[in-house]
């Protein structure tokens, strides 16, 4: 990709011309637009030695670079400062560390409304629980569909609570982005190119997990996918990946936190229950994301985890989840972020 960027001055006139300029080869331009970064993107078959030299004469412009990274519109490089996701009004990727919990799976009325009074009560402003679930087993519970995603929207109703559930298809995504605040594509699915062209077809923000034995270049592949097709409303979500060790369900991978901050200016969060498999474990790898610079955590719990339809193992119960948040806010605060 060949990237334009515009002199910090440079008008909304100047930028407009960059625009045309590309659009009157027949190409599409992507405008990056950052606090203080703007940059115009463009994908340039062949020699590009022409168009350089045309943009490079046009008012406004510094200089023109080529990307050489395979992602494009989630590179650092085409978007240098970092992008904040807005969901449904709750800003992922700024200051503010955001967390999302619930559990694994909504089960009825009276588990989603004790939840929710729960995170109210704590100032958590997101609530997770599938209503279609990517079950491993056939005869393990499917989720409850439709009316699983009827509660989450009472619950939204009753609390401001913002919802992330999961899309199975392509074929449900109109139905899912209807309900859903944050549209959470599972780590199974997350080479589902039909879905997540769906879902670059749409405009309800993404909550990407990296799939279990995918490399990071291959997950930001995948996050290009949606941009690509027009949604720039993603989230990467690390939980945790196979590896030889079984003491834990995944080893949580920490540096992808790193990593993929250098890679990409999309908000990262991780997932330290499907990581753990083990709710004793969760409260380190959540503090360890938090301190690695994560913008956000999503977390399972239950009212009565022995009891939960799926995942029970990994939930915390009401009591565990209230003391992480408080280990939670000293880390924050450490870092300097808030919660
Ligand atoms: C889940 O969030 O309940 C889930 C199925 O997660 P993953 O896709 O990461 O296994
Ligand atoms: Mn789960």
């Amino acid at each position: 990709m060949l990237i334009v960027v515009m002199k910090e001055q440079a008008s909304v006139k100047q930028i407009g011309g960059v625009l045309r300029e590309i659009e009157s080869r027949g190409l599409t331009p992507f405008l990056s637009r950052g606090k203080d970064i703007t940059q115009v993107g463009c994908m340039v078959k062949g020699d590009s030695a022409q168009i350089e030299e045309k943009l490079l004469g046009l008012d406004g412009v510094e200089r023109t670079f080529a990307s050489s990274r395979p992602f494009r519109l989630a590179s650092r490089e085409f978007h240098p400062e970092n992008s904040v996701v807005h969901v449904s009004g709750v800003p992922v990727g700024g200051e503010r560390l955001i967390i999302m919990a619930g559990p694994c799976a909504v089960e009825g009325h009276e588990q989603l409304q004790t939840v929710g009074k729960l995170l109210t009560e704590l100032g958590v402003p997101m609530i997770r629980g599938g209503a279609f679930k990517p079950r491993s087993s056939p005869y393990s519970f499917q989720g409850l569909g439709e009316q699983g995603l009827e509660l989450l929207h009472e619950v939204r109703n009753r609390t401001g609570l913002k919802v992330v559930t999961e899309c199975l298809k392509p074929s449900d995504v109109e139905l899912v982005g209807r309900y859903a605040d944050l549209i959470q594509v599972g780590a199974r699915n997350m080479q589902n190119f039909a879905l997540l062209q769906e879902l670059g077809r749409c405009r309800v923000p993404v909550l990407l997990k990296r799939g279990m034995m995918n490399s990071l270049e291959e997950f930001l592949m995948s996050a290009e996918y949606i941009l690509a097709n027009g949604n720039q409303q993603v989230i990467m979500c690390e939980r945790g990946i196979r590896t030889f060790e079984t003491m834990t369900r995944n080893t949580l991978d920490i540096s992808a936190v790193p990593v993929l901050r250098r890679l990409t200016h999309l908000p990262i969060i991780i997932d330290p229950s499907h990581a753990a498999g083990d709710r004793e474990l969760v409260p380190a790898l959540s503090l360890a994301a938090v301190a690695a610079g994560a913008d956000g955590l999503i977390i399972e719990i239950h009212p009565e985890p022995d009891k939960a339809w799926s995942d029970g193992p990994q939930c915390l119960n009401f009591p565990g989840f209230r003391s992480l948040m408080t280990q939670i806010k000293a880390v924050a605060q450490a870092v300097g972020r808030t919660l």
